[in-house]
């Protein structure tokens, strides 16, 4: 029997996901229909899906087996009322290898401080700023789910001693693990460079706000590839302007595109880059829908299944 797939997450995506998902779906025997546009509700046995796309009520979906997100992040979907179908994230192994390149490109242009030497090549011979070596840099690597563990192994092969935090206690090879208040509270006292790969939900929103700011030691430097919300603003701005945070490069913001007046964009000490950490990539990303959708149709447990109560 063929299942119909409805493709939910827009025109431009689907162009570059077709022929992906049809090449996953042949490569797993499976009999899907793949439907661009608004078949019969009652027709439809999986949602592909992506905010901004074409649903935002699943309620007539009422023989729909599962929502598959193609975002990593969730928090645009989860507190859909309507929606009571199983949902999934998306974790593809591309997204992944991505952020860990964004993640330790940006460690190490600060743990080298390499901006002193782009930015002054005016015939000045500085040989007053020899950077420690990586095992004298703590890192905080907020977040111990799959982007955080992953980047948190690629800098502690590179020997950065790397402390983790989750909401709940994890035991990761080469990481010295935290949870709770009091874990947050140790690592950022300890951190030189805080790297945040949480996810948004009603607990993370504003978590460093200027209380727990103030915990980081002077100099500190924050890259934040998570959600724009995980950090107050202002606070982070007086952060700055006092020096207890010496730079911030920030991937994700309340509001994008980040606003043309806003603020950080022209602090000389924040970097912003274009939400562009890490992209779901259509081929990797299709073959991880392909197996949910085998899965689901084989009725085994699915892959990467969201917690509504936890908001991930
Ligand atoms: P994940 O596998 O769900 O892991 C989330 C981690 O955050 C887990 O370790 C979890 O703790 C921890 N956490 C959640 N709530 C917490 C809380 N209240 N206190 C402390 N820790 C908490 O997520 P992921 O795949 O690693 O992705 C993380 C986030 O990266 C996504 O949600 C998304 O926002 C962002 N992202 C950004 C980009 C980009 O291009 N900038 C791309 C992809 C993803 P437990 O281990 O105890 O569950």
């Amino acid at each position: 029997m063929t299942a119909t797939a409805y493709f939910a997450a827009g025109q431009d995506l689907w162009e570059k996901y077709q022929p992906h998902l049809e090449r996953a779906f042949g490569e797993l025997g499976l009999d899907v229909t793949l439907a661009p546009h608004a078949p019969d509700p009652a027709a439809v046995a999986f949602i592909i899906f992506a905010p901004g796309g074409e649903i935002e009520d699943f309620t007539p979906y009422t023989n729909c087996r599962a929502v598959l997100n193609l975002w990593a992040g969730v928090e645009r979907i989860v507190g859909n009322r309507t929606l009571t179908q199983p949902l999934c994230r998306m974790v593809d192994p591309a997204l992944t290898e991505g952020m860990v390149e964004w993640v330790t490109g940006h460690v190490l242009r600060h743990h080298l401080g390499i901006d002193s030497h782009i930015l002054n090549q005016d015939g000045i011979w500085r040989r007053d700023a020899v950077p420690p070596i990586a095992r004298d840099r703590p890192v905080a690597m907020l977040g111990l789910g799959e982007l955080g563990r992953a980047c948190g192994a690629a800098l502690a092969a590179l020997n950065f001693p790397v402390m983790g935090w989750s909401r709940t206690a994890r035991d990761v090879v080469g990481i010295e693990c935290h949870s709770g208040d009091e874990g947050l509270e140790h690592v950022l006292r300890r951190a030189e460079i805080v790297v945040t790969l949480l996810p948004l939900t009603p607990e993370t929103e504003n978590l460093l706000d200027a209380r727990r700011l103030g915990w980081l030691s002077q100099g500190a430097v924050i890259i934040n590839p998570g959600r724009g919300p995980l950090i107050e603003d202002e606070a982070l701005l007086a952060a700055l302007d006092r020096g207890q945070v010496k730079h911030a490069t920030l991937d994700v913001f309340r509001t994008e595109p980040l606003p043309p007046e806003h603020p950080f964009w022209a602090h000389p000490r924040v970097t912003v880059t274009p939400h562009i950490a890490a992209e779901t990539r259509p081929a990797s990303a299709s073959r991880v829908v392909a197996e949910n959708i085998r899965r689901s149709l084989a009725n085994e447990p699915l892959l990467y299944l969201v917690d509504r109560a936890r908001g991930y």
